[in-house]
């Protein structure tokens, strides 16, 4: 994704660690086929049972074991959705400091964007991209940041109005 506040800069940094990559029912479906295998050979094959759920492996490195130093991700095309929501996981764009913390870690955050910029461009980017459910900070239907919560079809529609401080405001409620 290319875009004002951010653009990856492939250097894994977010592909690094053990258990972070939940494979979900989606993702085992594109994933599967962008390797031209059953979803039970790719489970087999690249995932690891931890609490109930599929995660990804971790090779030698400590990394994803889909991740290509010097090339990035690959499978990029068909990439599970917490890949494609960071860096604009929710509580990134309801929470500054969560966001400076975030922008510390990933070179491809604008060091010049401002974090309702941020906020604003990544929460129409996960819209567009059915993205709203798929981080880590979220638990089925209900949308949930320490103690927040808000039913999904509650959520706000900056297209519709309001200031990026409005939009933030109203997911943090
Ligand atoms: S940490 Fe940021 S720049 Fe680096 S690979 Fe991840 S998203 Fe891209
Ligand atoms: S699937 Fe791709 S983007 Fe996601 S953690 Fe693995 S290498 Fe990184």
């Amino acid at each position: 994704m290319m875009s004002e506040t951010f653009e990856c800069r492939r250097c894994g940094k977010c592909c690094e660690g053990r258990g972070g990559i939940v494979v979900g029912a989606k993702d085992l479906a594109r994933l599967a086929a962008h390797l031209a295998v059953s979803p039970e050979r790719f489970l087999e094959l690249y995932t690891e049972e931890m609490g109930g759920k599929a995660h990804l492996l971790t090779g030698g490195d400590g990394a994803c074991l889909f991740f290509r130093a010097g090339f990035g991700c690959s499978v990029h095309p068909a990439r599970p959705d917490v890949c494609r929501a960071w860096p604009f996981f929710r509580g990134n764009i309801i929470d500054k400091f969560s966001f400076e913390m975030a922008r510390e870690d990933c070179p491809g955050i604008s060091r010049a964007c401002s974090h309702s910029q941020f906020a604003f461009e990544g929460y129409a980017y996960l819209q567009e991209n059915g993205l709203l459910g798929s981080d880590p900070s979220r638990d089925g239907r209900a949308l949930i940041v320490g103690r927040h919560e808000l039913p999904r079809e509650e959520e706000p529609q900056p297209e519709t109005g309001g200031t990026a401080s409005q939009v933030t405001g109203k997911l943090s409620r």
